[in-house]
């Protein structure tokens, strides 16, 4: 009678009682009932007591009914692509929780009619784009460039710079994606340098557009040449402008980063660009333009195809219209302010071995490659970077001459306490 294994707790039992009752009601029966399985278990192997069997179970259950973990971004990479690009701003968040349910994402509350879907997304970025007639938003902006193809060049040449034939990422190439949508490609120029006369020597009769592509992951240097937006206006075709990042209007830190109204106000027809990178938004493809050329894009039968939800239209909005994004608060800190949080951490957290070092931060693959962001860190023995992997939220770092350094950039003054308690979590 002594032995635990024969005093296991029902299942029954354990599902009735009321903190996993309320946890029931928050991830669904199933993953508290496979929590309480894995318990039962441990107690028949003797690891814990029956009575530790719903404390065990509280302590495994997933912070939410997703697999999905919520991560520190202590890499120093802004915009990073494997964390999920841009965090959403809290103002954002907020928009989500309050189109989740019915909304009047496509229905006029005071007419009672149906009405333009996400009217007020495409105002706020109509506004925030003075020189834009028109706006459409799409999944991505690779998605922004399909739609293109198909309503511009379906049948027909784009013409576009050896120079900018960029792949995007996980062997997604942008050349490869035009041409999905029958387009052929009609490359012009070398890989370094390309002229205005070599475009205007491929334009004929069956061009469908000029594509320039903003190079946002790779930078060529040396003896090189490519002809801006304006040098490429006035050749009766349109002109489209991949601008990758995403930023509206120009950025004083980021001198070299396109934006989407000095690119139309430069001469470009069509904008396409991404809303998760440097715009600090959700998922999504921004194309803006003039009226008439957005409205065919619009009515292209592939758009219902390429469409965003609600929620992505709620997120874009309040990152447009709301607070800072965490994105831009990021690219905007000081770095004297980063050392001097660096430095805070670091004195908290020296019985650990760690000690503030300066770092060198960036935009990520979103933009701005080979801009050194000056940066703060908090440095640790090498082993903190798995068990910060796996601690909850993740801390992910990266490792340099077998440190492991936190880099502050991306992680914002509220998150610091966070930080220096998954690190105490991990010592533990
Ligand atoms: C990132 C990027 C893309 C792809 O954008 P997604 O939003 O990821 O589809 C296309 N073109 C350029 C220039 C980019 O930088």
């Amino acid at each position: 009678m002594t032995d635990p294994r024969r005093l296991v707790p029902r299942t029954d039992t354990v599902l009735a009682c009321p903190e996993l009752v309320q946890a029931q009601r928050r991830l669904g029966r199933d993953l508290v009932k496979a929590a309480v399985v894995v318990a039962q278990q441990r107690v028949r192997d003797g690891q814990i007591a029956p009575d530790d069997v719903v404390a065990q179970v509280l302590a495994a259950l997933p912070p939410t009914a997703s697999s999905s973990r919520r991560v520190l971004n202590a890499t120093g990479i802004i915009v990073h692509t494997n964390l999920g690009r841009a965090p959403l701003s809290p103002a954002a968040l907020d928009a989500v929780a309050e189109a989740g349910g019915y909304t009047d994402v496509e229905f006029d509350l005071t007419t009672g009619h149906r009405a333009r879907r996400g009217e007020g997304t495409l105002a706020a970025l109509t506004e925030a784009v003075p020189a834009a007639g028109a706006v459409h938003v799409v999944n991505n902006n690779a998605a922004a460039l399909l739609l293109t193809a198909l309503e511009l060049a379906q049948g027909k040449e784009i013409v576009l710079s050896r120079g900018e034939l960029v792949e995007i990422g996980d062997g997604f190439r942008i050349p490869e994606l035009l041409m999905s949508a029958g387009a052929r490609l009609r490359e012009v120029g070398t890989t370094n340098r390309t002229n205005v006369r070599d475009y205007a020597e491929a334009i004929g009769p069956g061009t469908g557009f000029v594509l320039k592509v903003h190079p946002s992951n790779f930078r060529v240097t040396g003896f090189t040449a490519a002809p801006d937006i304006a040098e490429l206006t006035g050749f009766g075709v349109p002109l489209v402008a991949d601008i990758g990042s995403g930023l509206l209007t120009a950025h004083p830190a980021l001198p070299d980063e396109p934006d989407a109204d000095s690119a139309l106000r430069a001469g470009a027809n069509l904008v396409t660009a991404s809303g998760d990178k440097l715009l600090g938004g959700p998922q999504a493809g921004l194309m803006f333009g003039d009226a008439g050329l957005i409205e065919r894009l619009r009515r292209n039968p592939a758009a219902r195809a390429l469409r965003v939800d609600k929620l992505t239209l709620a997120a874009l909005e309040a990152s447009v219209r709301g607070p800072v994004t965490p994105v831009r608060a990021a690219l905007d800190v000081s770095p004297d302010d980063l050392a001097e949080r660096a430095a805070k951490l670091a004195a908290g957290l020296a019985g650990f071995g760690a000690r503030a070092v300066e770092s060198v931060a960036e935009v990520g693959g979103g933009g701005a490659p080979g801009v050194p962001l000056p940066s703060a860190a908090v440095s640790l023995p090498r082993r903190f970077a798995e068990l910060l992997r796996a601690g909850t939220p993740a801390v992910v770092g990266r490792v340099e001459r077998d440190r492991c350094l936190l880099d502050l950039r991306a992680i914002t003054p509220e998150q610091d306490a966070e930080l220096d308690q998954a690190v105490r979590r991990c010592a533990s």
